[in-house]
């Protein structure tokens, strides 16, 4: 049966078009779908039962199962998800004021290994289907009870979104309907063609770059992907993303204690970054003995000094200690459900 979830407006009304007498009828499903997150035709109660009878014996409205939700002393909440083919992908619900931002996969699992991440150093899985992804949300929203008018979406789960962009492209057109891309943020580890691809978007989300070093060295180092996409090659390309009025580039920054986290460190950065609007979220490495062995987060002081000459050079910071590390859903936590028994690891960085 076809799934309805993680279908734009129009491929819905084409789907349903041979099967509703009438042609706003499509339309009403895809309504209840994409704007009511219904989960069922049962709810559709202004569509005649007939109809709905119908409709039921031909599509599903299918999210991926929830087999977990984990809640954080912070407030967050981390949610797993079985997928359809075994495999298993976790999102994060983050509740800020009377906002509340969902972090969302794209993948399930990461190619790319860089060496601070637990989901890198598991290592390759698939990429989402549209319904994957938008499922995630649906979800997440319908768990949390908040409005969707409250909401912000990130792309900083597990995977890089900028290598699953057809996918990722049908999603963000179904989450645009109901979110605004304004509230919606892309995070690369720096795939080049794919700031290409989101830059070329009519309803463009706001760019996040992974950036972790302020030197190609240092970065190739714990970021595989930059010798292919080198730091200046990706700095050019951010340099061109379109950006609309008032709004910037967040460039993420972990901070690893003794390699990157010098004073001398964030003026680098504060030079790498001139000229762009941005804001540079400063993310001290959330520590896993486990998976990331020898690797330390700095202390709070040499944070707070690495922030302050970012700020004092005329930045904008957020020093952002993850939420829900206590129930590993922080940045560069989210693994799903893998068996890590085997999984290599990774060498300090020197
Ligand atoms: S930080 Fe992002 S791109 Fe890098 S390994 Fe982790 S999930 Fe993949």
């Amino acid at each position: 049966m076809t799934n309805l979830v993680g279908k734009p407006p129009g491929e819905i009304q084409r789907e349903l078009a041979p099967y509703c007498d009438l042609p706003f009828r499509s339309r009403q499903v895809a309504h209840w779908i994409l704007q009511r997150h219904a989960v069922s035709f049962d709810e559709m109660t202004n569509l005649p039962a007939e109809l709905r009878r119908r409709l039921q014996q031909l599509f599903t409205i299918g999210d991926p199962e929830l087999v977990e939700a984990t809640a954080s002393a912070d407030g967050a909440r981390k949610f797993l998800f079985a997928l359809d083919d075994g495999a298993s992908v976790e999102g994060v619900a983050m509740p800020e004021d009377r906002k509340l931002t969902l972090c969302l996969s794209s993948q399930a699992g990461c190619a790319l290994g860089c060496r601070f991440c637990v989901t890198g150093v598991l290592g390759p899985g698939r990429n989402l289907r549209p319904d994957e992804i938008v499922g995630q949300y649906r979800v997440m929203l319908r768990a949390t009870g908040v409005d969707s008018d409250r909401v912000n979406i990130v792309f900083m789960g597990m995977g890089e979104p900028l290598l699953n962009t057809e996918n990722l492209g049908t999603a963000l057109e179904v989450l645009c309907e109901r979110v605004s891309p304004k509230r919606i943020t892309v995070s690369t580890a720096g795939i080049v063609p794919g700031i290409r691809w989101l830059a070329g978007r009519q309803r463009r989300p706001k760019l996040a770059i992974s950036l972790n070093a302020p030197d190609q060295d240092r970065r190739a180092e714990i970021m595989p992907i930059s010798r292919r996409y080198p730091l200046d090659e990706l700095m050019r390309e951010v340099r061109s993303f379109p950006l609309e009025r008032g709004r910037r580039v967040t460039f993420e920054y972990v901070l690893i204690r003794g390699f990157n986290d010098a004073e001398s460190d964030a003026s680098l950065l504060v030079r790498l970054l001139a000229g762009i609007p941005s804001k540079v979220n400063v993310i001290p490495l959330n520590e896993d003995p486990e998976h990331l062995p020898g690797w330390r987060a700095p202390d709070a002081l040499t944070v707070d000094r690495f922030g302050r000459t970012l700020a004092e050079a005329g930045l904008t910071v957020t020093v952002r200690w993850s939420r829900g590390r206590d129930v590993a859903a922080a940045c560069g936590q989210l693994k799903g459900r893998r068996d890590v028994s085997n999984a290599p690891t990774p060498a300090r960085p020197s």
